[in-house]
């Protein structure tokens, strides 16, 4: 780690069995965000909104508090955390799962794509804590298989990609089902100003911690940017992965069908490479990101399906071939290397027209990302 944590776990109030998970994992310090809302008593009385870089470990800064005040012996859903992908939900629910189980809190994951028999048996067994992706939670909600009664505390992971257009009007519906809470927490690595005014209308006068000053600032990550033939964009691709050899690498394309082809050609060219986009069922999905995580492939080809939450070991190299939608986009696409002190590259692939385009999306945020630009190697450097 590049980066000197302090502090001890057992500063705070926390219950014997939570503190015995963290040393069992093997956690030493708090990370800032942590000690932040756990020094902080007067948020579990609170509507919150957290930004925090990526990787800075948000999710146990949210996980950690609530665990610590769920009742074990309760048998209704007690906390709702909503994530905007299926994985990220899957990946929060493991997180909550060996944080809690020496509790014996249950933990609940209702995302679409997977068995709705077996969601509905892990709620009937008394799950506390309940991760989900909004549809499917709507669902359980609807169906009567999800009772929100007893739901004390409500996350928004990702909180501004939540209430932006694609998930408000589930989000609405969900948190009018789930009624009044005693908290709403917000978590987020980037918060746009419109977000922090939507949220007015969820949060009743937030609290806020900001660890960030500038959403691109992110001292762990290497950034450069290629200049790649515009007529020639793949041999591009191919001579930079040549060049940078990423032992592990996460590839941004703009589609799903642009996705798979990159993905086919990579394998097509002997590069070991699985693609992830929401064409592919769950299953497939899922296969997918294990191949990643146990080294089956070197590199995933993803939509930005995969570009926000995601916690992949090792991932040396975040590739983002073409333009990002937005800044947010670039900012948490990027933010799936260099974390937890960790450092890692990314590297944005563009033509010259597309290079022109970014330096604006830039320039008009008033960051103050500071990227290295160069041409892409070609065939006879390498
Ligand atoms: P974020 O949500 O801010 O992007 P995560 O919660 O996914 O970040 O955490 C990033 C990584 O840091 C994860 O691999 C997580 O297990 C690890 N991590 C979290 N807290 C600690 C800690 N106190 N010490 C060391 N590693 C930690
Ligand atoms: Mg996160």
């Amino acid at each position: 780690m590049t980066e000197e944590y302090q502090g001890s776990f057992s500063d705070f109030n926390l219950k014997p069995t939570l503190l015995r998970a963290i040393e069992r994992k093997g956690f030493e310090h708090p990370m800032p965000v942590q000690t932040a809302v756990l020094e902080d008593d007067g948020l579990l009385d609170n509507d919150v909104i957290v930004q925090a870089k990526t990787g800075s470990g948000k999710t146990l800064a949210f996980a950690l508090p609530l665990l610590n005040i769920a009742d074990a012996q309760e048998r209704e859903p007690q906390i709702l955390v909503l994530s905007p992908t299926r994985e990220l939900a899957q990946q929060t629910a493991r997180e909550f799962a060996w944080l809690g189980a020496d509790l014996g809190v249950r933990v609940a994951t209702l995302v679409g794509g997977l068995d709705m028999e077996r969601q509905i048996r892990a709620l009937r067994d008394g799950a506390a804590v309940i991760v989900g992706t909004p549809g499917r939670v709507l669902d359980h909600i609807r169906r009567g298989t999800l009772r929100t009664e007893d739901i004390h505390s409500v996350v928004l992971d990702e909180g501004d990609h939540m209430l932006d257009m694609g998930f408000r009007d589930e989000m609405e519906a969900i948190l009018e089902a789930v009624g009044s809470v005693d908290r709403t927490w917000l978590f987020s690595a980037t918060m746009p100003d419109e977000v922090l005014s939507l949220a007015k209308n969820y949060l009743d006068a937030p609290k806020k911690i900001s660890l960030v000053a500038d959403i691109t600032a992110h001292s762990e990550i290497s950034q450069r940017a290629y200049i790649i033939p515009s007529r020639k964009r793949f041999e591009g691709l191919t001579n930079v992965l040549i060049w940078e050899n990423p032992s592990r690498s996460l590839i941004f394309c703009g589609t799903k069908a642009e996705t798979q082809d990159i993905a086919d050609r990579l394998c097509d060219n002997g590069f070991r490479a699985t693609a992830i986009h929401g064409d592919m069922s769950q299953r497939e999905r899922n296969n997918a990101l294990s191949a990643l995580r146990g080294g089956r492939v070197a590199i995933l080809v993803a939509t930005d399906v995969a570009a926000r939450g995601l916690d992949i070991d090792a991932v040396s190299h975040v590739i983002q071939y073409g333009m990002p939608q937005n800044l947010e986009a670039f900012v948490h696409r990027s933010g799936r290397t260099g974390r937890a002190g960790h450092e890692g590259s990314n590297l944005i692939l563009l033509t010259s027209r597309e290079a022109h385009q970014f330096k604006g999306m830039i320039a008009h945020s008033g960051s103050k990302l500071k990227l290295e630009w160069m041409p892409a190697p070609d065939a006879a450097e390498i």
